[in-house]
């Protein structure tokens, strides 16, 4: 889509930091870490949010996951732990709206019952 900015990042139009790439899935670092390490993970298929990706293409959602695991078991994420977070709408805090889910770690997180 031509006016979103992780559209504009996949395109190469916007600088980013990669992590991670295959054919359907771009990883790279948050431009504002919440914690030590802070990756988005997007699918090259644009969806605005998770409940958008679920209606117009779930397997978008397997290929994210899978993408995730192949990044982090190749990791110190894999043996320390981490977070997956997606955001949704004003109330979840969604600020750009092409689906990303969030990796967190690097160290320990709160929140979230602890
Ligand atoms: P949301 O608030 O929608 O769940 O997450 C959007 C995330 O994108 C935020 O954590 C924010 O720091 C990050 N972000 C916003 N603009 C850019 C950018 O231009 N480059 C990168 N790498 N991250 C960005
Ligand atoms: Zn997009």
């Amino acid at each position: 889509m031509s006016d979103c900015l992780f559209c504009k990042i996949l395109e190469g139009k916007i600088p980013s930091t990669k992590v991670y790439e295959d054919d359907l899935v771009y990883g790279f670092k948050d431009i504002a870490p919440h914690s030590k390490e802070h990756y988005l993970f997007i699918h090259r298929n644009h969806t605005k949010d998770v409940n958008d990706l679920m209606d117009k293409s779930q397997q978008d959602l397997l290929d994210l996951f899978s993408a995730m695991k192949k990044f982090t078991e190749n990791s110190d994420l894999s043996n320390n732990g981490f977070r997956i977070v997606t955001n949704m709408g004003p109330h979840g805090g969604q600020t750009v709206f092409h689906t990303h889910f969030h990796v967190l770690g690097g160290e320990q997180l709160r929140g979230f019952g602890r």
